[in-house]
């Protein structure tokens, strides 16, 4: 009788942790200084990337804790296990495949080159000596490297910083004369900041949500709350509250 009021008082711990009382929770990586997709607003870390993931969590039952690091920090945090996922409108290529998993694509985007308003440059602003901002560890970064930098096309100085932010900053301070920049986020810069858009670079490039390398099962709970959130009409509420 002991035992078997034992057994199901067991039972019902069990039961009761696995309804989901004590939620599994995630370390949500990013770098808030992507507008829309993650920017700091009233102390607070908003945008496109933090409702999709979210929204996400709430359809498949976990809980989620943001953190703000540095781009390049986001790789090695999963890699430690320090973050369980990175939402960081960070593009799926194949360098990074080869050390993390990316969930189904959820957004697609260009490069793009961004200028101060006043200015009249264009894209010609990349070739010869002009000094260039990008954040770190970008595929930004990347493409300047490859394309511009090993070739001597670009003479001046590829300046690399640590949030999106430093560089907008210089940009209008006129300390460098362009940057390089995911389109959708260099456009939304441009409407509060003396900086235009002058050019667009076709990269092709998609977003996907990272986790450590072979975690599965995780990546199957984002794919399949990405699927319904595709499915079910949020992620066109998400690009008319963000993008309209
Ligand atoms: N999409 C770009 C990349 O993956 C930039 C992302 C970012 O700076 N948050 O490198």
């Amino acid at each position: 009788m002991k035992k078997s009021l034992i057994v199901i008082l067991v039972l019902l711990a069990v039961a009761t942790f696995s309804t989901g009382v004590m939620a599994q929770r995630y370390v949500v990586g990013t770098n808030a200084s992507f507008p829309p997709f993650e920017y700091v607003e009233d102390g607070e870390i908003v945008g496109f990337d933090i409702d999709l993931v979210k929204e996400i969590a709430k359809l498949q039952g976990f809980e989620v804790e943001v953190r703000d690091i540095s781009f390049d920090s986001l790789i090695p945090g999963l890699a430690s296990g320090s973050l369980d996922m990175v939402a960081a409108g960070m593009t799926i290529t194949a360098d990074r495949e080869k050390v993390i998993d990316f969930s189904d694509p959820y957004y697609s985007a260009n490069q793009s080159v961004l200028v101060h308003e006043e200015s009249d440059a264009n894209l010609t602003v990349l070739f010869g000596n002009h000094d260039v901002g990008v954040q770190t560890g970008t595929t930004g970064d990347t493409w300047v490297r490859d394309n511009l930098l090993e070739d001597e096309i670009l003479t001046g100085e590829l300046r690399n910083y640590d949030s999106y932010v430093f560089v907008i900053r210089d940009l209008a301070n006129g300390n460098i004369d362009a940057a390089v920049l995911d389109k959708p986020v260099a456009e939304t810069y441009s409407q509060n900041n003396p900086v235009n858009v002058v050019a667009e670079i076709i990269t092709g490039e998609e977003y996907g949500i990272a986790v450590g390398e072979g975690n599965e099962e995780l990546l199957a709970e984002i794919n399949a709350g990405l699927e319904k959130v595709k499915n079910n009409g949020t992620m066109e509420k998400l690009i008319q509250k963000y993008f309209e």
